[in-house]
């Protein structure tokens, strides 16, 4: 569709609450970010077949990696899953280390 294109944006997340339901997608396969279970098929799993959590967010690591073709690549994974949401790799990771320290500390 002409005129349409990506824009990532700031919203304010529960970073626990992402980590329960997210997919992390690979090359291949996916991992989920909840219990760490490898393999799981990026484009049709709704929940993980080892904790059983519904998967609500989506991110890869290939946003960072592929910087130059990131917004291609979001482009495919939002067609492949309209479902979930997208969310940045490394906001993701660096939210989660925050949350690490905060909870070390606290
Ligand atoms: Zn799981």
């Amino acid at each position: 569709m002409s005129g349409r294109e990506y824009l990532r944006t700031f919203k304010l997340y529960d970073i626990e609450e992402v980590r329960q339901h997210l997919l992390i997608a690979g090359d291949l396969s996916g991992d989920c970010a909840a219990c760490r279970a490898l393999g799981i098929d990026t484009y049709k799993a709704k929940s993980c077949p080892e904790c059983g959590t519904p998967f609500q967010y989506l991110t890869s690591r290939r946003l960072e990696s592929h910087a130059g073709e990131r917004f291609q690549f979001a482009r495919r994974m939002h067609e492949k899953r309209p479902d979930l949401i997208l969310i940045d790799y490394v906001d993701y990771t660096k939210a989660l280390g925050h949350k690490k320290a905060r909870d070390f500390f606290a």
